[in-house]
């Protein structure tokens, strides 16, 4: 999967994407990430992006023209998905990411200062996505939540012992409790289950452990667990 990001931040896209399992689903091919900087694309000779709001207020305010002309400069692949970053988004969650698997490319488009000017979004006609129900400074760290959860899903990006098929959310449920050396640590011990070498135990544990602490910490959640297996 390709993903192309317009930020006026490259660095901070690239020094993320340059790391660890990211690095590796780069170098392996399976995903690609090629960033586009608007500033490149401005007509006015001081490299302006942004100017202030018409109508008054605080802030400034992204303007079309570097933003639309870096937008239309990136090679289109036969599915691709414009995506702005934005509050007022839907929120990313874990079936809206299974859902962005389905494109070959997405278009990441990272707003900065008081955000884009309306007219962005009448062009590019994006889907409006949101890391929540806060406000940060800059579209670049939901861009790179976005790109992060996207590319476990893909076949090829996590290795075996990385495996995202137990991971929270992936059966309604949060993931059990994990636990490495030493056995005892401060007095804290491993639960003796996971130690007998008995997987059918270790599978019955764990799963009791996911209802309980999805009960306990995200009663929402639980509740519809229960509807959707009450509707199979
Ligand atoms: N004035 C805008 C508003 O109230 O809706 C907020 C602009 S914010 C300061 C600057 C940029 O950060 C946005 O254009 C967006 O790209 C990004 N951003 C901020 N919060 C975000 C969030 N919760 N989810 C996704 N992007 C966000």
């Amino acid at each position: 999967m390709r993903f192309d990001v317009l930020t006026l931040f490259p660095e901070v896209i690239e020094s993320y994407c340059n790391v660890s399992i990211m690095k590796r689903a780069r170098d392996n091919g399976v995903i690609s990430i090629n960033t586009v900087n608007p500033r490149n694309f401005t007509l006015d000779k001081h490299k302006k992006v942004d100017d202030t709001p018409f109508g008054g207020g605080a802030g400034m305010v992204l303007m079309p023209q570097p933003y639309v002309d870096a937008y239309d400069s990136v090679e289109k692949l036969d599915s691709y998905l414009p995506v702005m970053l934005s509050p007022q988004g839907e929120p990313l969650n874990e079936s809206l990411v299974l859902e962005l698997t389905n494109y070959n490319q997405i278009i990441l488009l990272c707003g900065h200062y008081e955000g884009f000017d309306e007219r962005i979004r009448e062009i590019i006609k994006p889907r409006e996505i949101s890391l929540g129900d806060f406000v940060l400074t800059g579209g670049e760290l939901p861009a790179l939540c976005l790109i992060d959860a996207v590319s476990r899903k893909l076949d090829g990006t996590l290795g075996k012992l990385e495996s995202a098929m137990e991971d929270s959310f992936s059966n309604g449920l949060l993931e059990y409790p994990h636990y490495t050396k030493p056995r005892d640590f401060r007095g804290y011990k491993v639960p003796e289950v996971l130690l007998n070498g008995n997987h059918k135990e270790i599978g019955e544990y764990r799963f009791q452990e996911q209802l309980n602490r999805t009960k306990r910490k995200r009663p929402d959640l639980y509740e519809k667990y229960l509807e959707n297996k009450d509707n199979k």
